[in-house]
């Protein structure tokens, strides 16, 4: 199985090593993929574990479960990420603005939005995301291209997955 994240690995190679803990991310964007392969593999665990310590009080790993399992995630893209950068003090963080393409209740959504990251007991973690766009798309005929960024036909690429 293709990685949900859309790099060009598998599953095993990719996200799944972090989801299972058996790798930790070593930047923003590979937490911050992990995480939208867990949404899109129902592990609301690992979403609640991967926030930071102070967002995980307004967390809930039944209302993350809830939200996963009602939503078809069809594609994930990395608009950009900023570097790890190895600072002095102990104020490591991070952004990475992403857009996520999913399904919900019947409904194609894009979400883009500008997520925060920190360095928490020598790991990454979300705290939270500035969403800068929230709508619902049209779903385009076959032969039109898709709404996913990927200038494929829409017949050659979400349609497969909704
Ligand atoms: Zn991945
Ligand atoms: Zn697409």
């Amino acid at each position: 199985m293709q990685c949900p994240c859309g790099l060009e690995l598998t599953f095993a190679q990719c996200c799944q090593p972090l989801i299972t803990a058996t790798k930790l991310a070593n930047s923003p964007e590979q937490l911050m993929r992990s995480r939208y392969s867990a949404y899109a593999t129902n592990n609301a665990e690992y979403i609640y574990l991967t926030y930071a310590s102070s967002s995980r009080l307004e967390q809930s790993i039944a209302d993350i479960e809830q939200w996963a399992i009602q939503t078809k995630w069809l594609k994930l893209v990395v608009h950009s990420a900023s570097e790890f950068q190895t600072s002095s003090d102990n104020n490591d963080s991070a952004q990475v603005m992403f857009s996520a393409f999913y399904q919900h209740l019947g409904k194609i959504w894009q979400m883009q939005e500008n997520s925060n990251f920190i360095i928490e007991d020598s790991v990454w973690r979300y705290v939270d995301g500035d969403v800068s766009e929230s709508k619902v798309l049209k779903k385009p005929k076959r032969n039109e291209a898709c709404f996913c960024l990927s200038n494929k036909k829409f017949k050659q690429c979400c349609a497969n997955a909704l």
